[in-house]
């Protein structure tokens, strides 16, 4: 099934992220991961794609797994450094697992060729362009509530708009903590006449080491309420993703109160955070 059939039957859809194995991670872990997902009852799953890493040969297996669960699958797949018949070949492994839902990315460019000459793609919007010819698939595409750290807010609007027309069905926002952020932003995209649905990315914080990683990647900034909290249980695992789980809870709460049209959580491949989320919007979620 493609997503954007669930947004005309959903008024706010709730899917999971998961990653593929890597050196420290087997594949059968990812599998069992995907077994504890599925029984929550997600409208769709996404396997991210690791650019140049091991776990990108897998990411169309994990997706079909996936769908042997009856859950709709997001392949994400990167461009960057690749050529026009390295990326055919990853879609007939697509097209062979039945993938019918692809999230286009650019991806991280590894230093040696951060000048993006390298490959036949520059940008994200350029594999839209690539895959819109295919005339097969339900694309989407990533998007910053904070700024790309590569841009101002104005560019990386103008750049997203440009991605949007190129065929994009829908977006999935990077992690964010401060909903009023993203309440904002997509007052910009409606100014813009960015009308495709947007989907707000939630991370559960559930250890410190966490917190810095994100930061420093993806610069998402940590609005004071989440700070105390980092600040008061740094030391106490326990406390510190009891208060990670109920904070990324209330977050999920008002962006379903307001609306959103889809909230995507950034599973870690921790199923057992997942479950208390969702049992924490239980009620919630049978109300649509
Ligand atoms: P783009 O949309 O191409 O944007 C990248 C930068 O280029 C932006 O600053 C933009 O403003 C600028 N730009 C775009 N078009 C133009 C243009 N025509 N001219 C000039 N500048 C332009 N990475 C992975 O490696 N694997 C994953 O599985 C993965 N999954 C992700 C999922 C989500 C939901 C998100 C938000 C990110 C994910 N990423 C993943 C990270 C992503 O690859 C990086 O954030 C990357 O830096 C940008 O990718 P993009 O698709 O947003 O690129």
């Amino acid at each position: 099934m493609k997503i954007k059939e669930i947004f005309e039957k959903k008024k706010t859809t709730i899917s999971f992220e998961v990653f593929p194995p890597n050196k420290y991670y087997s594949l059968e872990e990812v599998y069992s991961v995907i077994d504890k997902l599925s029984e929550l009852g997600p409208d769709f799953i996404s396997v991210t794609y690791g650019a140049n890493g091991s776990g990108m040969r897998k990411t169309a297996e994990i997706a079909e797994k996936i769908q042997s669960k009856n859950i709709c699958s997001l392949a994400h797949l990167t461009c960057i450094g690749a050529s026009k018949k390295e990326i055919e070949h990853v879609l007939k492994d697509f097209e062979k697992y039945n993938i019918e839902n692809i999230l286009a990315l650019r991806g991280d460019p590894p230093k040696e060729y951060l000048n993006l000459d390298k490959g036949d793609f520059k940008y994200a919007s350029d594999l839209v362009d690539f895959l819109k010819l295919k005339d097969k698939y339900c694309i989407g595409g990533a998007v910053y509530s904070e700024t790309h750290q590569e841009n101002n807010d104005l560019l990386d609007l103008f750049n997203l708009k440009k991605k949007v027309e190129s065929g994009t069905d829908f977006l999935i926002s990077q992690m964010f903590f401060d909903n009023n952020n993203f309440f904002e932003f997509l007052e910009k995209l409606k100014k813009l006449e960015i009308n495709i649905p947007v989907i707000a990315g939630i991370i559960p914080i559930t250890n410190s080491k966490q917190i810095k990683k994100i930061t420093s990647l993806c610069g998402a900034k940590i609005p004071p309420k989440l700070q105390r909290i980092l600040d008061k249980y740094e030391d106490n695992p326990e406390a510190l993703k009891e208060a990670g789980i109920g904070y990324a809870t209330e977050q999920i709460i008002e962006l379903i109160a307001s609306d959103v049209k889809g909230v995507h959580i950034y599973t870690m491949n921790k199923p057992e955070i997942a479950k208390k989320i969702m049992e924490n919007i239980a009620r919630i979620r049978e109300t649509f």
